[in-house]
C-alpha cells in the first residue's frame, strides 16, 4: 500500500485510540506534525461509540470514564462535556438482584444485616482461614467469605476465564474491596462520567486539524515508516510489530450481541452483571442509560467472554507466567528500537483504564518534547 502524502511528518502515530489521539494532540499543540493511521474504519479505538437510532452504542463494551488525575480530567474536558453518570451496576443471581460493588446494600440484600458490625461479623465467620491460598477460589473465600463468593464472584469469574475457579491461579484476584457503607458508586475516583455525544465525538474533537487516515494497516506501510515520519508511535499489538518472532501473546476476547428492544425500561440499570455460571453471558448493557436517554425503545448488548484465537479482537491480556515472560521479552526488543515508541494497552500488553492510557500518552509526549532531535 502507498500512502498518498505530500510531506514527511515528525510522528507517524499507529492507532487512533485514546493513546494515539492524546499523543498526537499534545505534540501537535507543541508544533510537531503528526499523521495518525488506524486499520479500522473509525477513530477512538475500543472506546468507540456509534450512534444507532439516536443512542450512542459502546461497540466494544461499556466504557465509563473515571479518574482521580486532575491533569487527565482537565485534558479530556477540553474535548467533551462529561454528564455526571455514576456507575452503579447490579448483579443478578438466581432470580434476585444485588447491588455492586460489595457494600452495605449488598450485605443487607444477602443477609438482612443493617450495620457494618453485623456485616463484618458475618464475613469473618465465613472467611477461609488459609495463609497461602492454592487457587482463586481459596483466595476469594479468604477475602470475602462463602456467600459473597458463591453469589457474586464464582460464576462470573468462571465465565470470564472459561475455567473453574479451583483451576485458576490465586494472583488473578489480588483484592475484592468490601465497603461498609450504603454506597453503590462503583468507582472511588474523584471524577466520573460519560462524554456527552459519545467517545467518538470526543476523540474527533481531540484530533481536530490533525491528519488521520483510516483503513490503513501499519503492516502494509511498515517498510516505508522512515519515509513517512521521523519517528513512529505504535499502539498496535507489540508481538505483531515484531512479526511474532518470539511467539504469540494470548488474550481473552468478548463477543457482543446487540439488539434493539421495544421497551423504554429494559432493565432499569445501565449495567447488570449475570453472576450465575449457567447463564452464558456476563453482562447486559442498556446503552441509553449512560446518557440518561428518554427513548421509548432500548438498545442492549449481551457480553459473552470467549477464548481468543488469531484474527479475533484482543481484549484482555492473560497475565499468567508464560505471557508475562513473553511480554517482558518483547518489551526488551522494543527498547532496542530506534525512533519507534510503543504505547497503549496493546503496545504494552497490559490492561489499562482510559485515564491511565491518557496519562501515559501525556508522559511520553512530555519526554518527546525534551527530545531535541526533531
Ligand atoms: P485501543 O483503544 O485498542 O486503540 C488502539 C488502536 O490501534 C485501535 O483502534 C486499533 O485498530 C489500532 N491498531 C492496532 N494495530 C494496528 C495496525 N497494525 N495498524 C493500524 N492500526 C492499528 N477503561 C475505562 O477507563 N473505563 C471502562 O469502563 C472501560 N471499560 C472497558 C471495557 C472493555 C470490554 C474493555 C476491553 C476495556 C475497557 N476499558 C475501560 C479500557 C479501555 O478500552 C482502554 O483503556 C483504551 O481503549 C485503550 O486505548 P488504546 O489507545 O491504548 O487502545
Amino acid at each position: 500500500m502507498v500512502l498518498n502524502i505530500s510531506k514527511k511528518y515528525d510522528y507517524l502515530v499507529v492507532g487512533a485510540g485514546l493513546f494515539g489521539s492524546a499523543f498526537a494532540r499534545i505534540m501537535t499543540d507543541k508544533g510537531k506534525s503528526c499523521l495518525v493511521i488506524d486499520k479500522r474504519d473509525h477513530i477512538a479505538g475500543n472506546a468507540h461509540t456509534k450512534c444507532v437510532d439516536g443512542i450512542n452504542v459502546h461497540e466494544y463494551g461499556a466504557h465509563i470514564f473515571h479518574t482521580s488525575n486532575d491533569d487527565v480530567w482537565e485534558f479530556v474536558n477540553r474535548f467533551a462535556k462529561f454528564n455526571g453518570f455514576v456507575n452503579s451496576p447490579l448483579a443478578y443471581y438466581k432470580g434476585r438482584y444485588y447491588h455492586l460493588p460489595f457494600n452495605m446494600n449488598t450485605f443487607h440484600e444477602l443477609w438482612g444485616v443493617n450495620t457494618a458490625e453485623e456485616a463484618k461479623a458475618k464475613i469473618a465467620e465465613q472467611r477461609l482461614d488459609v495463609d497461602e491460598p492454592k487457587n482463586l477460589e481459596e483466595q476469594a473465600l479468604k477475602l470475602v467469605g462463602k456467600d459473597v463468593y458463591e453469589t457474586l464472584v464464582k460464576g462470573y469469574t468462571e465465565k470470564q476465564w472459561g475455567r473453574d475457579c479451583k483451576e485458576l491461579p490465586s494472583f488473578i484476584i489480588k483484592r475484592l474491596p468490601l465497603r461498609f457503607e450504603f454506597d453503590n458508586n462503583y468507582f472511588n475516583d474523584k471524577y466520573q462520567g460519560i462524554p456527552v455525544g459519545g467517545y467518538t465525538k470526543m476523540v474527533e474533537n481531540m484530533l481536530a486539524g490533525i491528519d488521520v487516515k483510516l483503513g490503513v494497516d501499519f503492516a502494509e506501510i511498515k517498510a516505508d515508516q522512515l519515509k513517512i515520519a521521523t519517528k513512529t508511535v505504535y499502539t498496535g499489538a507489540i508481538d505483531e510489530y515484531f512479526d511474532f518472532c518470539l511467539g504469540h501473546l494470548e488474550y481473552r476476547t468478548l463477543r457482543f450481541e446487540t439488539e434493539r428492544v421495544e421497551q423504554k425500561d429494559y432493565q432499569n440499570s445501565a449495567v447488570v452483571n449475570y453472576t450465575e455460571r449457567e447463564i452464558p453471558f456476563t453482562r447486559i448493557i442498556d446503552h441509553k442509560r449512560f446518557e440518561f436517554g428518554e427513548q421509548e425503545y432500548s438498545i442492549i448488548t449481551r457480553e459473552y467472554p470467549s477464548e481468543w484465537k488469531e484474527g479475533m479482537e484482543p481484549y484482555y491480556p492473560v497475565n499468567d507466567a508464560r505471557n508475562s515472560e513473553l511480554a517482558l521479552k518483547y518489551a526488551c526488543l522494543a527498547k532496542e528500537q530506534n525512533d519507534i515508541l510503543f504505547g497503549g494497552r496493546l503496545g504494552t500488553y497490559s490492561y489499562l483504564d482510559m485515564d491511565k492510557v491518557i496519562a501515559s500518552a501525556m508522559e511520553l509526549a512530555g519526554k518527546e518534547s525534551n527530545d531535541k532531535a526533531l
